[in-house]
């Protein structure tokens, strides 16, 4: 019976992760080892009794006397905090799923590459803060990364079978997200309600307002750098409204393989699961003669600035990654606060950044797990003080 883990279990991801199991047979098909969840102890608890975990681990030491008063009698064990989280990853488990939101995942999934384990990876936060390090640990202890962002599942699938040494080219799709047809000069004034209106995908409220500020495709540009081996040159962004096609590999013959389905994340979270086999999956199938038109369009830099800072973080390489999503975290924290505008988001993630830059060593930097965590950590002090003096001048 296979073991699995999931880190962020309550989650847009870790969710639909648990009805892809519950539908595979549960508790009677897999041994369910760790679950873990944010402040959501109720629901955390109640999977874990469905699915008959060893443990669940809320991240808040204040939700442990309230998750072991739900799993009494269970036989689940129940712990707290981020140290119980990163342990959960010592525990042996085949499949482990990487779906914490933010730079809180990289540890866990760290600590399970260390140990050889398969990695499903959604949290590519991951990859953005410490591409190389993660793909080395992996390599050193043969564990494998499989992706789960829809648009790496995507190029993932597109090269089986191929030499990456015949890719030309990798073409990255974004919906625009939920202001992608508003006027530029109106964008400084959208609110959090407006950029959590996505038009496609149904995702976690942070990822949500990174589609719409296209901070989401930037770290997936980096996020393919650093899982591919791909120089940045190679990879393009472009717009395609009907999020059907999730991305595209160009080959050095002119070949394009582009993967499509509909916009369901049970379609690359099931790829992994199942990987190297494919098994069937709930998802809608799409009538292509219903759907009729595909369009594309580049997208506009000076409506998404960060997709340039994302040029900046790979041309700049060492710890500019991790100052870089830990300066996204904090800008988006202060914009969904009301303290910052949507459009000064970007504003502080490059002022911050230029602020760090003696600091952040380049490629030929030994780089270690702490230095990117004390980047995250000085990152977050920087930003916040770049996101504090702008929300004054407002
Ligand atoms: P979410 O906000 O819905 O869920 C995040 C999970 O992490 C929850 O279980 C939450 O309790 C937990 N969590 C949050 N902060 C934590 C902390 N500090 N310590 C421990 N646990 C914490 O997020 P999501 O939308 O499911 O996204 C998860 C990851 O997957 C992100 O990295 C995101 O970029 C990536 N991703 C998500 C989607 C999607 O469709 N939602 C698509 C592609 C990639
Ligand atoms: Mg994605």
């Amino acid at each position: 019976m296979r073991s699995i883990s999931i880190f962020g279990a309550t989650g847009s991801v870790g969710e639909q992760t648990v009805d892809l199991l519950l539908r595979a047979g549960g508790a009677n098909a897999f041994r369910v080892v760790a679950l873990t969840g944010g402040r959501n102890v109720a629901r955390l608890a109640e999977m874990a009794r469905e699915l008959r975990a060893e443990i669940a681990i809320c991240a808040d030491d204040a939700g442990l006397a309230e998750l072991r008063e739900r799993l009494a009698g269970s036989g689940v064990a129940a712990a707290a905090g981020a140290g119980a989280i990163a342990e959960a990853a010592d525990r042996p488990a085949d499949w482990v799923m990487s779906a914490i939101v933010g730079a809180a995942g990289l540890v866990p999934g760290f600590r399970a590459l260390r140990h050889g384990r398969t990695l499903a990876l959604a949290n590519k936060e991951s990859l953005v803060t410490a591409g190389p390090l993660l793909m080395t640990e992996a390599a050193a202890h043969g564990a494998r990364i499989l992706p789960v962002d829809s648009e790496h599942s995507a190029i993932f699938q597109a090269l089986v079978g191929e030499d990456i040494g015949a890719v030309e080219r990798i073409i990255l799709t974004a919906s625009g997200g939920a202001l992608r047809d508003w006027p530029l000069e109106a964008l400084a004034r959208a609110t959090v309600q407006e950029a959590m209106a996505h038009p496609n995908w149904a995702m976690g409220q942070r990822i949500t307002i990174d589609s719409a500020s296209m901070f989401n495709k930037a770290l997936e540009v980096i996020e393919t750098r650093e899982f591919f081996g791909i120089a940045p040159e190679q990879i393009e962004v472009i717009l395609h409204p009907e999020s059907l096609i999730h991305s595209m590999v160009g080959f050095r013959d002119g070949a394009i393989m582009a993967h499509m389905g509909a916009p369901d994340m049970r379609h690359s979270i099931g790829y992994a699961l199942n990987w190297p086999d494919r098994q069937a999956l709930p998802v809608a199938r799409l009538d292509l003669a219903q759907i009729a038109t595909l369009t594309f369009r580049a997208p506009d830099l000076a409506r998404y600035p960060a997709l340039r800072l994302a040029r900046v973080v790979m041309a700049r390489r060492g710890l500019a990654g991790a100052a870089f999503n830990a300066a996204k975290e904090v800008a988006l924290d202060h914009f969904l606060a009301g303290g910052i505008g949507f459009m000064d988001m970007s504003g502080v993630v490059e002022t911050a950044l230029e602020a760090l830059d003696a600091e952040l060593g380049d490629e030929k930097t030994n780089i270690c797990l702490e230095d990117v965590l004390a980047m995250d950590h000085l990152a977050r002090v920087r930003a916040g003080e770049v996101a504090r003096g702008m929300a004054g001048e407002r």
